[in-house]
């Protein structure tokens, strides 16, 4: 069934509520027939959080502080773990049976409900290291079973790389090699700004671009909304960028349940 699957994005800045927004405007333009979800800390305020009202099915405050005492625990410990523990909390959405995580930095290009019918957990190659893969853009079974186990990792192990995909990447750590129906092609995470490191490639196969990825420093709502207008002379990271502000810019499109 339809209504036990949702999208999922993350914001605890009214920052990220701007790429957030963006998330689940461009799920809805292209048609999605399943629910968005966007998870927000306490500290987001009410005019960051009012447009997503009106463009998620459910704005969910997430504070990890008040999840028990096993994550109040690991949380003091690990400080600087804030933000993953946080995105771990899309595992407590119990109330689905599937979900498909995106990054508040992400662009929708066209409908990706097909990514429903892989599992847990399955996600695209990570550009810097294609034997991990990219937490951006992830499909997963929320369980608090394995919410309990994967803070109980992240407080043992932490992570290698401070964030929530090294976790992530040695809580399933047998993504690599064992079920290639697990790695989603890179279109369904394409990096805005790594695509020049094997440009044929990019240019064989970037037309295909599912989901974009603003991964990195520079988030679009950092950048100029008003790219070159030489059309020629921009790059393909411009075109993204343009794309980005095109969808922020818009109207909410209709809800198509
Ligand atoms: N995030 C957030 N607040 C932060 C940092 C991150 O809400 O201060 C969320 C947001 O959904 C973001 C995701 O965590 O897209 C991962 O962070 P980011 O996209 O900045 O990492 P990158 O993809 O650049 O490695
Ligand atoms: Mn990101």
């Amino acid at each position: 069934a339809v209504e036990d699957q949702a999208f999922v994005t993350l914001a605890t800045t009214d920052a990220y509520c701007m790429g957030a927004l963006v998330v689940g405007k461009s799920l809805r333009r292209h048609g999605t027939s399943r629910r968005t979800v966007v998870m927000v800390s306490p500290n987001v305020s009410l005019e960051a959080r009012r447009p997503l009202e009106s463009v998620f099915d459910e704005v969910v405050q997430v504070d990890v502080l008040d999840s028990g005492d096993r994550a109040h625990l690991s949380w003091l410990g690990r400080p600087e773990l804030g933000v993953t523990f946080t995105k771990l909390h899309c595992w407590t959405l119990v109330r689905y049976r599937k979900c498909v995580f995106l990054d508040a930095d992400t662009l929708v290009m066209c409908n990706v409900d097909e990514l429903f019918e892989r599992e847990e957990l399955s996600a695209a190659p990570d550009p810097g290291w294609p034997d991990c893969f990219n937490s951006g853009v992830f499909v997963f079974r929320p369980s608090f079973d394995t919410h309990t186990r994967l803070l109980e990792h992240a407080a043992q192990h932490g992570s290698f790389d401070g964030g929530d995909q090294g976790l992530l990447n040695s809580f399933f750590s047998d993504w690599a090699v064992t079920d290639i129906r697990r790695h989603l092609p890179f279109v369904y995470n394409l990096s805005a700004n790594a695509f020049y490191t094997y440009l044929p490639a990019f240019h064989r196969y970037g037309h295909g671009a599912k989901i974009v990825h603003f991964l990195g420093g520079a988030k679009p709502w950092h950048s100029c909304s008003n790219p070159p207008a030489n059309q020629d002379s921009r790059s393909q990271l411009d075109q993204y960028l343009s794309l980005w502000w095109a969808e922020h810019h818009s109207q909410s499109p209709p809800t198509v349940r």
